[in-house]
């Protein structure tokens, strides 16, 4: 089976809102799965897309993300670490590390992510959380 793709749209494939329950805590961004995993292959593959200046959720939580650039670029926190994306770079976040992507200002980043199906509900930073980051990470994130 072939989902063909179109200016980053894949056939079959409904693009939602980031994050049914929205919020403030995320800023335009959109998911589309084009995997939904099977018994013999447990995987969620998605494409998020971050509009211009746009960000995802600060989290942290069990489960992993592999995620592959495919559009654009922007800025990534993964752990304690701030980098420079573009395409074709892989990120990989382990459990319980706090991350967050951002868009450039004047450019998408469109990532795919890997995750498993099983898979925890993300925490998000509480006061005391942020209190504990280092310097150059509180001046970094969207929360
Ligand atoms: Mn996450």
């Amino acid at each position: 089976m072939v989902r063909t793709h179109h200016d980053f749209t894949w056939s079959g494939v409904d693009v939602h809102p980031y994050k049914e329950d929205g919020g403030t805590h995320f800023k335009s961004i959109t998911r589309q799965t084009l995997y939904k995993g099977e018994p013999t292959l447990p995987v969620e593959l998605r494409y998020f897309e971050i509009a211009p200046g746009g960000h995802s959720t600060m989290e942290r939580h069990d489960h992993l993300h592999v995620v592959t650039v495919i559009r654009g670029k922007g800025q990534v926190l993964v752990g304690d670490e701030i980098r420079p994306i573009g395409l074709h770079d892989v990120v990989h976040v382990p459990e319980q590390t706090w991350h967050q992507f951002q868009a450039e200002a004047d450019d998408h980043l469109g990532f795919l992510c890997l995750v498993a199906v099983d898979r925890d509900r993300p925490y998000r930073p509480q006061a005391e959380d942020l209190e504990g980051l280092s310097s150059h990470v509180r001046e970094f994130v969207r929360v």
